[in-house]
């Protein structure tokens, strides 16, 4: 008997500010062959980030042609900003058997759960509200009004919960990066992930 399978495709989401990127950072080095998907934005780059390695940087010309040529798994407008993520590199990994990580807003998530249902879905929740507004206070980078929009969209987006398949809760950041792991692996270890021959 012999055993291959398809790539899985991971999706970590949740509201703005849970502390997504960073669990995905810290997941990243600790499974292995976990390959992640780079997005393009229409947003600025930030002190320290590179086209092609944070994100693709496009003008919002770009990343109208791109949606046109139907580039895009999923696009959002996030807070002002255009974000999506690129097709040609999640399909052809996922083909030739690689696990490929997304790390979207939900607003992409559910776009990706109609059309690849098969994906594992993961929503990190904040601990509370209040510490929502601690972090998202803390990244300085952000204006009031765009911290005053991302708390209000938050309190509706944790209503998409239950359309997931796992959810982390973000009260701890190793707790939380462990769990991720964990779902990862059980994932991997499925039978039904597996063609069997
Ligand atoms: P930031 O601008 O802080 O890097 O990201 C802002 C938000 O956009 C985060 O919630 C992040 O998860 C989301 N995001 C990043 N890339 C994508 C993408 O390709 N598609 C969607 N829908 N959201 C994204």
């Amino acid at each position: 008997m012999y055993m291959t399978r398809k790539g899985i495709l991971f999706i970590i989401s949740g509201p703005s500010g849970v502390g997504k990127g960073t669990i995905k950072k810290a997941v990243l080095p600790r499974v292995g062959d976990l390959l992640e998907s780079i997005s393009a934005t229409t947003r600025k780059p930030r002190i320290n980030e590179e086209h092609g390695r944070e994100y693709f940087f496009l003008t919002e010309e770009e990343f109208k042609t791109w949606i046109q040529q139907d580039k895009f798994i999923e696009w959002a407008n996030v807070y002002s900003n255009m974000y999506g993520t690129p097709r040609e590199f999640v399909i052809k990994k996922l083909e030739q058997g690689k696990d490929v990580l997304l790390e979207i807003d939900i607003q992409g998530a559910l776009q990706v759960k109609a059309t690849m249902p098969e994906g594992v879905f993961i929503f990190i929740a904040p601990p509370a509200i209040e510490d929502l507004v601690d972090r998202l206070c803390n990244r300085d980078q952000d204006s009031p009004e765009s911290i005053a929009a991302r708390l209000a969209a938050s309190e509706k987006e944790m209503s998409y919960m239950p359309l997931y398949d796992y959810v982390v809760v973000n009260d701890d950041l190793e707790d939380a990066v462990t769990k991720t792991e964990a779902i990862i692996i059980a994932e991997r270890c499925k039978i039904s992930n597996l063609n069997m021959g």
